[in-house]
């Protein structure tokens, strides 16, 4: 590293943390282009997933801050609006590169607060990443429609403004990829941003503002505050407001789709899941099987694409003692390991809820076939780890298969034909993802077309969509009408001006009034 590369990451330091003396390094508010203290009285704790260690601690950003963050977005959004499509695709441009040079350090702050592995880390920076660089196409993504000659000498245009400022809720399991959903589409825009990160994970969201502002995203037009139901409530009341883009568990994404409705806001609520994978015995057996164990524990189950259900269908069932001797070979690890292929969960809480719902299958009727909840990890005792864990015999009635898990647990089920495997997901509340494992073109059709989810795989465990698309999650995983990224993205952060103009020649100048209605 350069001199200055140097200089510049202890400056990113101190940003992030107060002062490197004090015990509990403290995070910033971002206010104005200012990374400033927070005058709050209450604040929260992060600790390290692996170890239960506080790490720092985030402030319950007070009243005073809040508005004063979003009066800065306000203010910001007359010149930010107006700013050439030009020249806010140059930030976008910059900024893309920027997080490219700062990947590592940006996966190290992930992996501290968050818990994945550093690999997975760099990957959830890459995934956010994308969305960036997809950003960069607004010229052509912000095009409007043009029809000429709709009647004589009558034009019609559309034009994609921006629509104000805009507010982003993001969850601790994605600390880059999901606000890189959010902010640099709707900036891109022309749109000012109000960023709440995860009150778990946010040191990754203040270096991702550090470096869009190096960028050079003018003071205001992304501002962040920290922490929970005040500033979720905050943000769905403040009449400034004018959209959300929320991610995250179904209890608070649906109430702040309520409540942000209710305040005349548009709203999109990317929420909870379970996804299931279907096994057919058609399948290549040695890729289903390694997708299986990846897309089911990787993360450690805490993904919202994550293949959480299997289905096996027919003599599929056979390959159940493979899948659980594979699954036994994964490495539980402190994510900062080498070689660690699956972290700490979040939180102690998070651990007793995933323990508890693996004894509750146990208690139900379902058969242990691998059980996670003792394993021990060395030099991390203390750490929220459950190991892979499979639940077989597994039934729609228990509660292991109606809650999301969010841990390294694959529960299993079975089924005799794939009508009975779709008509099993079907019934499932949830829509986000799901995935076929099979090498017949007709049964993958079948498959794609019957099946009632937003996101389907064909031989792809976690299909979740690159940006040029949209984020498509359905039924019980999503409410909102416009999804995140891609086209929807555009749409959800625009309004559009529909023009008609008409330029008669002198002669075609009307001679009376017209007082029908246009045909
Ligand atoms: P969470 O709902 O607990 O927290 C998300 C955000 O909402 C946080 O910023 C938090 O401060 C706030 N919040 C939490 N509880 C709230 C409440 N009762 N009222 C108002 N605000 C509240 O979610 P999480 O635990 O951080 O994330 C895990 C969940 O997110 C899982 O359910 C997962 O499936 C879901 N998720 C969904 C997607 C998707 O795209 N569908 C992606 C990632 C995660």
């Amino acid at each position: 590293a350069t001199v200055a590369q140097v200089v510049e990451r202890v400056d990113i330091y101190h940003l992030l943390f107060s002062c490197l003396f004090l015990v509990q390094p403290t995070t910033k508010l971002f206010i104005d282009g200012k990374f400033v203290d927070s005058n709050t009285t209450e604040w929260i704790d992060i600790p390290n997933p692996a170890t239960n260690e506080v790490i720092g601690r985030v402030p319950k950003a007070t009243q005073e801050e809040m508005l004063a963050a979003v009066d800065s977005c306000s203010r910001a959004f007359s010149s930010w609006s107006e700013t050439s499509i030009l020249s806010r695709q140059q930030v976008f441009l910059r900024y893309q590169q920027l997080i490219k040079d700062n990947i590592k350090e940006l996966a190290r702050l992930i992996t501290l607060e968050q818990g994945k592995t550093l690999a997975d880390a760099e990957g959830d920076v890459f995934r956010g990443l994308q969305v960036v660089e997809h950003a960069c196409s607004i010229t052509s993504l912000m095009l409007g429609e043009t029809l000429p000659s709709i009647t004589k000498d009558m034009d019609t245009h559309t034009y994609r403004l921006p629509i104000g400022v805009c507010a982003g809720i993001a969850p601790f399991n994605f600390p880059a990829m999901i606000p890189l959903w959010m902010f640099p589409i709707g900036m891109v825009c022309g749109n000012t941003y109000l960023m709440k990160p995860s009150e778990r994970v946010p040191g990754c969201t203040m270096l991702l503002a550090k470096l869009l502002q190096d960028a050079g995203a003018p003071d205001g037009t992304l501002n962040i505050i920290h922490g929970q139901h005040a500033a979720v409530n905050f943000i769905c009341d403040h009449p400034a407001i004018r959209a959300i883009s929320f991610v995250g568990s179904n209890q608070a994404g649906e109430y702040i789709y309520e409540r942000g409705s209710k305040n005349g806001k548009r709203v999109q609520s990317n929420m909870g899941a379970k996804n299931h994978g279907v096994v057919m015995p058609d399948a290549n057996k040695e890729n289903t099987l390694n997708q299986l164990v990846g897309a089911a524990f990787g993360a450690a189950g805490q993904r919202c694409m994550a293949l959480s259900t299997a289905i096996f269908v027919g003599e599929s069932r056979e390959w159940l003692p493979e899948l659980v001797e594979r699954s036994k070979s994964l490495r539980v690890n402190a994510g900062d390991q080498p070689g660690a292929d699956v972290g700490p969960l979040i939180s102690p809480e998070a651990k007793a809820r995933v323990v508890s719902l693996i004894q509750s299958g146990e208690e139900e009727g379902a058969r242990l076939l691998l059980d996670g909840r003792k394993v021990h990890v060395k030099g991390f005792e203390n750490g929220n780890f459950v190991g892979p864990t499979i639940l077989s015999n597994v039934t729609p009635n228990m509660t292991c298969y109606k809650e999301e898990i969010f841990g390294p647990v694959l529960v299993v089920l079975e089924a005799e034909s794939l009508d009975e495997a779709i008509s099993l997901i079907n019934a499932n509340p949830y829509g986000n993802g799901t995935a076929i494992f099979t090498n017949n073109g007709a049964t993958a059709r079948k498959f794609t077309h019957d099946v009632d989810v937003g996101q389907i795989g064909v031989n792809v465990p976690i299909p979740v969509p690159l940006p040029m698309f949209s984020f498509t999650g359905s039924r019980g995983s999503f409410r909102g009408d416009t999804n995140f990224y891609g086209k929807q993205g555009i749409q959800f952060y625009t309004q559009i001006k529909t023009v008609t103009t008409q330029w008669k020649a002198e002669d075609a100048t009307l001679t009376s009034p017209a007082v029908t209605m246009p045909t």
